[in-house]
């Protein structure tokens, strides 16, 4: 068999990794500074349309507003399961070895969801509606990963 007879020609099986860095911005510095050395998670209130977004943004999706520190509000800790999948194989992007769980967990007072990983309980116990609570990580590093991840409540 050649190399034609697998694949046509315009495709090729290749997985790209890339690494990068970016800036997180005055107001994603301020997220993670709080988030690593104070345990705090917080979002931003966009005062116009009374919606927090976590993680924190400088502007409002809805109506464009600049949004800064003083719009800085205290969130969670805990917060409510969304939805959640498990993950079996593993992929250079994912923070840990797998088999992983992702959800999506609703802090209180947050105005949406967002996906970290689960830890700590069997997927087969996992039940949409749950309550969560996050587990910091002993040695923060400035990252999402701050919080090692949530674990039901109780
Ligand atoms: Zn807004």
């Amino acid at each position: 068999m050649t190399q034609q007879d697998t694949y046509g020609p315009f495709e090729v099986d290749q997985q790209i990794v890339a690494k990068c860095r970016y800036y997180v911005g005055q107001i994603g510095g301020r997220f993670y500074e709080l988030l690593g050395k104070e345990r705090k998670i917080t979002g931003v209130r966009c005062e116009t349309c009374d919606k927090v977004y976590w993680p924190p943004r400088s502007t409002c999706g809805r109506c464009f507003s600049m949004l800064g520190e003083k719009d800085l509000v205290v969130i969670g800790p805990e917060g409510t399961l969304e939805t959640f999948t498990r993950i079996a194989y593993e992929e250079p992007v994912h923070p840990k070895k797998g088999p992983l769980i992702y959800g999506v967990i609703r802090l209180d007072g947050a105005g949406s969801g967002m996906a970290h990983l689960i830890g700590g309980v069997d997927y087969d116990a996992l039940k949409i509606g749950m309550r969560m609570r996050p587990v910091f990580n002993r040695d923060p590093k400035g990252t999402m990963l701050d919080i090692d991840h949530f674990e039901p409540v109780g």
